[in-house]
């Protein structure tokens, strides 16, 4: 665990109080009590709040929660922040069952203890529900490789109708400095302007969906880790059984690198990718909406609609890579020639 580099065994004095401190800080190297850790963490997320102006008060806020330390993490802090500075938001839990045995199943245990310890309804949305496919039959249809590519789309989607569903105004997700960080470069490296031009936006989607914010946009992994350890807080760490992205792996390996010799590599990236001047003529995909489910699309069919069409007639290529010809087809509800169907078929893809 992160954590044991950076719990104090020595007696030094807390930098902001007189009190024995237990840790140094990684985001500032200061040495800190318990308490004023606490005050420090919460503090932060307090101004994010308010420098971005990301709540009204009178909002129905929905919290993305997965009950893994970053989602668990949020919900305290905001559940905390709401009192202390009386936001006036009404919070809810808001979770996604993708169906994953040995992973999602367990996970949901904690989050239903979360809606007891923090005393805030919940929602579980799940994938078999809104889609008829959980991921356990997906991966059985797809393997191993593109399946996280289902995954997230089908989540993007399945947070929004559960937050249609709790009529919430807003979402909140609980990535981190780090989760951003790893996104700005993976956007980089591949030259993917339009996405690295809105990943470092702590708000997104007002545009038509429901629109998401990231309050722990600036908090670094190992305080939210730190955070979660001394306040004993209830989370699951156990990783997703399909987790292949090695991409992802790779990005977060070289950050964690960086960081472990300049400690503010990860908030250097973030700033990188806000600062960073995009030609203005990049062309930006028009918002419409799916033909067929109505969620907000640039195509005539969503991607879940894609995606799930292909699943539905055993053709699980169909949402991977661009077959628009095809996709036109689709909304037409043209039958696809025997060589199309022969392309999309394979599942080696
Ligand atoms: Fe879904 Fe992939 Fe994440 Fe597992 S690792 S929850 S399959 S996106
Ligand atoms: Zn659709």
């Amino acid at each position: 665990m992160y954590a044991e580099n950076v719990i104090l065994d020595m007696p030094v004095n807390c930098s902001s109080c007189e009190k024995n401190a237990v840790l140094k800080r990684p985001k500032t190297g200061h040495s800190m009590c318990r308490e004023c850790f606490f005050w420090a963490f919460e503090e932060e997320i307090h101004q994010t709040i308010v420098n971005a102006k990301l709540f009204t008060r009178g909002e129905k806020v929905g919290i993305g929660a997965s009950g893994g330390k970053d989602s668990t993490v949020l919900a305290h802090v905001l559940k905390v922040l709401n009192e202390r500075y009386n936001y006036g938001l009404d919070l809810f839990l808001l979770s996604v069952d993708e169906g994953i045995t040995g992973y999602r199943d367990d996970s949901l245990e904690t989050v239903k203890r979360n809606r007891q310890q923090y005393d805030l309804p919940l929602k579980i949305v799940s994938y078999q529900e809104l889609y008829g496919w959980s991921m356990d039959d997906i991966v059985k249809q797809v393997g191993l490789k593109n399946n996280c590519t289902f995954c997230g789309v089908f989540r993007r989607q399945a947070l929004d109708r559960g937050a249609m569903m709790l009529k919430v105004d807003k979402i909140c997700t609980g990535h981190n400095a780090d989760d951003v960080a790893e996104t700005v470069l993976m956007n980089f490296l591949r030259g993917d302007i339009a996405r690295l031009r809105r990943c470092t936006a702590i708000t997104t989607g007002s545009e038509g969906a429901i629109p998401r914010c990231k309050p722990l946009k600036y908090a670094y992994e190992k305080e939210i880790v730190l955070y979660a350890y001394f306040k004993k807080l209830d989370y699951f760490s156990t990783e997703c059984v399909y987790s292949p992205n090695a991409y992802r792996g790779y990005a977060r390996a070289f950050l964690k690198d960086l960081e472990s010799i300049r400690s503010s590599a990860i908030i250097d990236v973030i700033h990188s990718g806000e600062n960073l001047s995009v030609k203005e003529d990049i062309k930006m995909p028009v918002q419409g909406s799916c033909t067929r489910c109505g969620y907000i699309s640039s195509q005539k069919l969503c991607k879940a609609c894609v995606l799930l069409e292909g699943l539905n007639r055993g053709l699980p290529k169909l949402g991977i890579g661009k077959h628009h010809k095809l996709h036109d087809k689709l909304v037409a509800q043209e039958p696809l020639t025997e060589a199309e169907e022969k392309k999309l078929k394979g599942i080696d893809f």
